[in-house]
């Protein structure tokens, strides 16, 4: 489990160059976020998700049969379940990703009122070619988790208590004693991702050894 504060940090990545504004376009904050949750590699957890009847989208009327998501939004790209949540912050790139989005005025449900430009001071976050093999570790344990519990929609039970808990974790500040507990609950909540455990120990290995 990570021990980065979560909500305290600020993002540290230079790009925008040396923290100056840049002004991005709704567009690219749309097609940038969805790239960067692409290289992050959480499409593998999505379509586990997806396949047992978990997707977010479901019941939302931009959603056209066969063609996906008709009306994309700034608000629906920023948007986190509790899997990538807890995905985002185990990869250790949750801060970043929430204080990019912060940016953002206009964010609603299923819509955004974001203007057509804004300029931004927070970089998303970095990506790297390991950060795929992350996604499709966790993905692997869903799928393999769900066919093992005969309770139809385990995973999606398991994705709204992670849910919850993570929020919590987001919000308890400097509470120092609290955060320890949630991030003990949520460490047994996740016992059974042995793949993604395994892949994200190796990840974070190799990270120490190339700073
Ligand atoms: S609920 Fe989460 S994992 Fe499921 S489809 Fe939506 S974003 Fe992906
Ligand atoms: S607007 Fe949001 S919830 Fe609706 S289909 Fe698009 S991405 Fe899904």
């Amino acid at each position: 489990m990570s021990e980065q504060t979560i909500g305290a940090r600020k993002a540290t990545n230079d790009s925008p160059e040396g923290g100056h504004t840049v002004t991005l376009t709704r567009n690219a904050l749309i097609v940038d976020g969805m790239k960067t949750l692409g290289e992050l590699g959480t499409h593998h957890i999505c379509n586990v998700c997806i396949s047992y009847g978990g997707s977010c989208c479901r019941g939302c009327p931009h959603l056209a049969d066969g063609l996906g998501c008709g009306q994309r939004n700034t608000s629906c790209t920023a948007w986190l379940c509790g899997f990538l949540k807890y995905y985002l912050y185990e990869i250790g790139v949750l801060d970043e990703w929430q204080s990019f989005w912060e940016q953002i005025p206009g964010q609603d449900y299923r819509e955004d009122f974001t203007p057509e430009r804004v300029d931004v001071n927070l970089a998303m976050p970095r990506t790297n070619v390991r950060h795929e093999r992350l996604g499709l570790a966790l993905a692997a344990d869903l799928r393999q988790i769900e066919q093992s519990h005969v309770a139809i929609g385990f995973i999606l039970t398991l994705r709204e208590k992670l849910d919850k808990t993570m929020d919590q974790l987001m919000h308890c500040g400097t509470d120092r004693k609290r955060r320890i507990r949630l991030q003990r609950k949520i460490k047994m909540m996740t016992a059974d991702f042995r793949s993604f455990h395994q892949s994200l120990d190796s990840y974070r290995s190799n990270s120490i050894i190339e700073r």
